[in-house]
């Protein structure tokens, strides 16, 4: 029998915060999960865990319109109609087209036309950490929410396929769609902040989706010896709000150097202060996993 796959998802309020870095760290301690990079707006886990595209998946994204010269009359009607000022001259700036399709409901000649179009691309990679599934969305094109769920379902289908009990999902920062899509259905949500007043503003909205969404959270307070009257502060609140604190990482110069040299934490500075925190994390998360009842037998390096 095929064992459930766990889902873990790393998110934070704002961006910065090291959520890449924990997530990638978080990769090479679980021995080769499924990794999906859901933060498809500026998506850069792969800068930390490298591989060659395995295959390439494009993303239907949205409708834009198009007029057909042929059948077009010039009679401006879907111009005047167009709220987004897409069309000009009876062309369509397709930057510009939201996909409404009132120009298609308003033209008498049948010649403005919606068709589906690739806003974005998906990548599935094979790394010495796991495969990681990420993509790539164009500028301007909308429905990054849509993207990220894709992007979590085929990892989905490649933990089935390679019988992985763990799905590692890099969210966005903030609370849009695609973290949305991100938290939903997770067993649990790791929420990386810091010890500023924008850290811990933007934790309590992260915290707030993943309760709308009935998904158990944790927090990681990253940096937290640099403001520790602020990291006090956190951990009242967190605890006020039943939300357990899984970690406490410290200010480490070789944290950064790892960013730097490209590699994940647990590569480049083993046995630092921040990647035994990191580690420490993990077996939090693993412990937490392994208490859901059918939880998965995951090694720890
Ligand atoms: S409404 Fe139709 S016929 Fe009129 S300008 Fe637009 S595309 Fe051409
Ligand atoms: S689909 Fe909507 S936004 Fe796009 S050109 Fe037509 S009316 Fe304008």
């Amino acid at each position: 029998m095929k064992r459930p796959v766990r889902q873990v998802a790393v998110l934070s309020g704002k961006g910065g915060t090291g959520k890449t870095t924990v997530t990638a760290s978080l990769a090479c301690y679980a021995g080769r999960p499924i990794v999906a990079d859901c933060d498809v707006d500026a998506s850069n886990l792969s800068l930390l865990l490298q591989g060659t595209p395995r295959s390439r998946h494009p993303f239907i994204g949205g409708l834009k319109a198009d007029i057909d010269p042929a059948r077009c009359t010039s009679c401006g009607k879907c111009e005047d109609h167009c709220r987004f000022r897409a069309i000009r001259s009876m062309k369509v700036d397709h930057m510009a087209c939201e996909g409404c399709g009132v120009c298609q409901l308003v033209c008498p000649e049948g010649a403005a036309v919606l068709h589906e179009t690739v806003s974005g691309e998906i990548f599935v990679r094979d790394t010495s950490h796991g495969t990681v599934v990420d993509a790539e969305m164009m500028p301007g094109e909308p429905n990054s929410g849509k993207l990220a769920a894709r992007v979590r379902t085929l990892a989905m289908e490649e933990a089935k396929i390679q019988d992985s009990p763990l799905v590692l999902i890099d969210g966005p920062p903030g609370t849009g769609c695609p973290a949305i899509s991100s938290v939903i259905g997770v067993d649990l949500a790791l929420i990386v902040t810091e010890p500023t007043r924008s850290g811990g503003h933007d934790l309590g909205r992260v915290i707030d989706l993943a309760s709308h969404f009935n998904t158990p959270c944790a927090v990681i307070i990253n940096k937290h010896d640099l403001n520790p009257d602020l990291t006090i502060e956190i951990i009242h609140e967190c605890q006020r709000r039943g939300v357990q604190i899984m970690g406490l990482l410290p200010f480490d110069e070789q944290a950064g150097e790892a960013i730097i040299s490209g590699l994940p934490l647990p590569e480049s500075a083993p046995d630092s202060p921040a990647e035994m925190a990191v580690r420490a994390v993990w077996e939090k998360v693993l412990a937490f996993l392994e208490g859901i009842p059918d939880g998965p037998s995951i090694t720890v390096r």
